[in-house]
């Protein structure tokens, strides 16, 4: 008597496609002797299996268990079927359907096993730059549409050879269904303009020799150059004009990261992971690298080379500059021709392949904080992999703010945050915007029901969602800071919110930014705020931290003495234009912004007077911080219509003492930070005395200071507060568009 058999329905969703996922079920049905067929359609994988009951609980379990390195299983149904009788176990066409949402892999680093043919002379690929496997490779970013096959991506242009194909047919290969599997006989290659016999010799020795060659990667150009040359990075700064925000850099291998940065444990898993991220790191003052590359900064950003143009490009000891290929504010580029045009003033050397990248994905930018990874930039590596959401949410696109844009896309449980846009203060960026939401709605198959944008009404984002004809939220921009938190930690709230940041929109028109809410997902109400202050010329004062330092002096009742450095920076006539201007408000707003405080406070230390780039004299000031010195300020708490209200004049006065007491930056800044982190806790511990509430949520751009962000949650902590910090998406505003979707689906 034999054991009756039974066939199973399986699906599998997740990210499961283009990573191996068929081949390994492949593998594993045909080695326990199981019937049936496995497939991709528009959700994901689909198998059926047949036969014996324990013998398919067993295929379950390895399913999950076994799965390869580059799968992401979200969930696996099942449901018993017919009997059909197979005779054996093969890999089905995929199925087409019109709706579905099968995840898109991020793009992934090469993998070691392409790494060693890709420098073994016999290997039919040695040298290959598009080497790539299952495993690894590109994804979202030739990813025309899905399912994810080969002719769905850009690759679709390249007809395999025999010798690949045999691979890609092979269910034992490393490549049996590798939609990017090239080899230089089928594959794309790499060239040079001006052209040249050796593209990767060239590129090096141009390199070497100080000049700026346009390398083009996976998610668009990078601009490169040798991060050890003064002069190269100079030259690059002048023709990018980008004064002085940090450049990033690719270095060859970990012995060469650990010669110009400190790096721990927990940096050096990020910096190796799969994502490949740039990872900020502590300078070492020994370093070789440039002063140049990232000025008054006491962080480098680097990465590991993730391509295997990269790693065949940079070669041992090597740290080079690897910054994003556009003008300074415009999108980034990713088409040959595009390149030739649009960078044609930074440079006359590029090299060149001809993949298409039909995504534009900018590099992410990660940290590490208290042991875990605190984004700056989600980006490549990272995007399409969805934020799992709190809550069930109808399809809504949530288009995010201005600066650092990103949008989400959400449905069901999943959030879809976007790549990189860049700053939206401009058409091109506007484009590349619509182009990404077109992309994102045909990729997932969501088509929104609801569009959130941000209450600005002078954002360009906001404007667009106004365009469209789809019902509209407006969502207060500190209320999305800490929807966003709250969200990626699965929290139902309400909680008490920080968020602090330069700049957004009040609910009262002027400008907030130091704002302390009772926050849930539907509603917040504001209890607390930085006082007020004005901003004089908007712009102006962002430009000129000494004007915003002037103000808050003029608040606070503190002559405007010789001495001090923000005062000796503006001339007596543009002084007293000022005070005309502060005086009887004309063209300013009040603000309540924390990144504005930071800034005066620098400036009236004597970090700078002007800035070339956002937060850049906060940036500058948490760097110069002396770690030894001792002493606090104290901010004032004062009630006002039962609202907080943090008022910064005790601590403006004391340090106008401390600088005309001769007190260094260091010192200064030391005990200006710990007194931004006392104020928090004192204004958590009299929101809880209200409210009974216990948990914080820490966002908006002022906690991109781990400084201040990490001694903040320790003293938090230490008042039995659980603390809420960004691990998946920035505090930033890169960050903004998930708290928005989560707020216009609980209000819906
Ligand atoms: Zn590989
Ligand atoms: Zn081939």
């Amino acid at each position: 008597m034999s054991t009756p058999l039974i066939r199973r329905r399986l699906r599998v969703s997740g990210i499961v496609q283009g990573v191996g996922f068929r081949p390994f079920v492949y593998g594993l049905a045909t080695n326990m002797n199981l019937v049936g067929f496995v497939g991709n359609d528009t959700d994901g994988v689909f198998i059926e299996v047949e036969s014996e009951t324990g013998t398919l609980d067993r295929f379950v379990d390895e399913l999950e268990t076994s799965a390869p390195p580059a799968a992401r299983i979200q969930r696996i149904e099942s449901v018993d079927v017919q009997t059909t009788g197979d005779t054996s176990f093969r890999i089905v066409a995929s199925h087409h359907a019109e709706t579905g949402t099968a995840l898109v892999s991020p793009d992934l680093r090469t993998c070691d096993d392409c790494l060693d043919e890709l420098h073994d002379t016999n290997d039919r690929r040695y040298g290959y730059p598009f080497i790539n496997c299952t495993n690894c490779g590109p994804r979202f970013t030739i990813t025309l549409k899905t399912p994810y096959d080969r002719p769905n991506t850009t690759m679709r242009s390249f007809e395999m050879c025999a010798a690949c194909l045999a691979e890609y047919r092979d269910p034992v290969s490393r490549r049996f269904h590798a939609q990017p599997n090239a080899c230089p006989e089928c594959g794309p290659n790499v060239r040079t303009i001006p052209p040249s016999e050796r593209p990767v010799v060239d590129t090096r020795r141009r390199i070497a020799a100080g000049e700026i060659v346009a390398i083009k990667g996976l998610g668009g150009f990078h601009l490169a150059c040798d991060a050890t040359s003064d002069a190269a990075v100079a030259l690059l700064r002048e023709r990018k004009g980008r004064i002085e925000k940090p450049f990033a850099v690719m270095v060859s291998d970990l012995e060469t990261v650990r010669s110009i940065t400190t790096i721990d444990a927990d940096e050096t898993r990020l910096l190796a992971s799969r994502e490949r991220p740039i990872v900020l790191l502590a300078k070492r003052m020994d370093s070789t690298v440039s002063e140049l590359v990232a000025p008054g900064n006491g962080y480098l950003g680097v990465m590991l080379p993730y391509t295997p143009l990269h790693d065949l490009l940079i070669e041992p000891g090597d740290v080079w500059v690897m910054t994003s290929g556009n003008l300074s504010e415009e999108p980034i580029v990713t088409e040959n021709d595009d390149a030739v045009e649009r960078l044609g003033a930074l440079t006359g050397s590029y090299l060149v392949h001809d993949r298409d990248i039909h995504v534009p994905c900018d590099d992410s930018v990660i940290r590490i904080l208290d042991g875990s990874e605190y984004p700056i930039r989600r980006s490549r590596g990272y995007t399409p992999f969805p934020v799992p959401l709190p809550f069930e949410s109808p399809p809504i696109l949530a288009t995010g703010g201005e600066l650092k844009a990103t949008f989400c896309l959400a449905s069901g449980r999943d959030g879809f945050m976007s790549q990189h846009i860049g700053d939206m203060e401009n058409l091109e960026t506007l484009d590349a915007f619509t182009n990404a939401v077109d992309h994102f709605v045909e990729l997932f198959r969501i088509e929104p029901e609801l569009i959130a944008a941000d209450l600005h009404p002078g954002y360009l984002s906001t404007k667009w969602a106004g365009r469209q004809n789809v019902p509209l939220v407006k969502v207060q921009h500190h209320h999305a800071h800490i929807a966003s938190v709250m969200a990626e930690h699965g929290v139902l709230g309400p909680v008490i919110g920080f968020s602090f940041d330069g700049t957004g929109y009040g609910t009262d028109g002027t400008i907030w930014g130091g704002e302390i809410l009772v926050a849930g997902y539907e509603r917040f109400e504001r209890v607390g705020h930085l006082k007020a202050t004005p901003l004089p010329g908007g712009d102006a004062a962002v430009k000129h931290p000494a004007r915003m330092a002037l103000s808050h002096l003029l608040a606070s009742d503190v002559p405007w003495t010789e001495d001090l450095p923000p005062v000796m920076a503006l001339t007596a006539a543009d002084r007293a234009l000022l005070k005309t201007q502060l005086e009887r408000g004309i063209n300013t707003i009040p603000t309540t912004s924390m990144g504005r405080l930071f800034d005066a406070v620098a400036a009236l230390a004597g970090v700078r007077q002007t800035v070339t780039y956002e937060a850049q004299a906060a940036i500058e000031f948490e760097a110069l911080i002396d770690s030894t010195a001792g002493g606090t300020y104290a901010f004032a708490i004062t009630e006002h219509d039962g609202s907080l209200v943090i008022d910064p004049t005790p601590v403006l006065r004391s340090i106008v003492g401390d600088v005309a007491a001769g007190e260094s930056i260091g010192v200064i800044a030391a005990r200006f930070h710990r007194s931004v982190g006392a104020v928090i806790v004192e204004a958590a511990e009299r929101v809880r005395r209200r409210t009974g509430l216990t948990t914080v949520g820490l966002s908006g751009g002022v906690f991109q200071n781990v400084t201040l962000t990490h001694a903040t949650r320790a003293a938090l902590i230490e008042r039995d507060f659980e603390v809420l910090l960004h691990r998946l998406v920035p505090p930033n505003d890169g960050g903004l568009a998930l708290g928005q979707a989560v707020i216009a689906a609980a209000r819906r």
